[in-house]
């Protein structure tokens, strides 16, 4: 499967904000973005300048919602198809899709730097849902799933660290951790209030109705 290999740090300065992809460095002063926060390339700081257009508007809120969850193009617009078809408020429905991914609620629980860790172990079969090994890292969570880590997994160490490193960032009210057995449970579906503010879900449904 097709996937970006080149340098993640430009991916926040082209989406213009923060999006955590590389794990501990992000939260230090080493942050790529914190020491240069221009458009990557030789006319980055011109296209800052400019004025983008409505398209481009939508197009780079949709691309930093992507970006963030590492979820590819086809996939993202199957994500916002299921969610129009489900009722009620699309956009929630859409960050509902991507929020109960097993990589992203493994790298809110903090087992995980990133959610590239997180979608690695998960591949390489270091999980469970439910006592069932899972190595699908699209498999998407329902209340009451448990999370745990195999009992032959040979990362539990590596995310013991991950879980001391992460255990100052806040932690998601619809998770629950249990940090002595490396055990988490997917509690209900978040709030659309409990979510990144910051995520323009209204223009990415703009940007695929369009
Ligand atoms: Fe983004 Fe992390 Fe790189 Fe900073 S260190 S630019 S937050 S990926």
């Amino acid at each position: 499967m097709a996937r970006y290999t080149g340098s993640v740090c430009r991916i926040c300065r082209r989406e213009g904000d923060q999006l955590f992809l590389k794990g501990a460095r992000c939260f230090t002063e080493k942050c790529a973005f914190k020491r240069r926060a221009t458009v990557p390339g030789q006319h980055g700081t011109e296209q800052m300048r400019k004025k983008p257009t409505g398209y481009e508007v939508q197009l780079r809120a949709k691309q930093k919602v992507r970006k963030t969850y590492g979820v590819l193009e086809r996939q993202f617009r199957k994500y916002y198809e299921a969610a129009n078809r489900k009722g009620g408020n699309t956009g929630t429905n859409l960050l509902h899709e991507l929020e109960t991914r097993l990589d992203n609620v493994a790298f809110r629980l903090g087992f995980g730097l990133s959610r590239a860790q997180t979608r690695m172990w998960v591949t390489q079969g270091h999980f469970e849902i439910n006592g069932r090994k899972c190595n699908i890292p699209s498999y998407q969570l329902r209340p009451g799933d448990v999370i745990t880590i195999r009992e032959s997994s040979k990362i539990k160490n590596q995310i013991k660290d991950a879980l001391e490193i992460t255990s100052s960032r806040e932690s998601s009210a619809w998770l629950e951790l249990d940090r002595e057995n490396l055990k988490g449970k997917f509690l209900a579906l978040p709030e659309r209030a409990q979510l990144d503010p910051k995520i323009q879900e209204h223009l990415i449904i703009e940007f695929y109705s369009r």
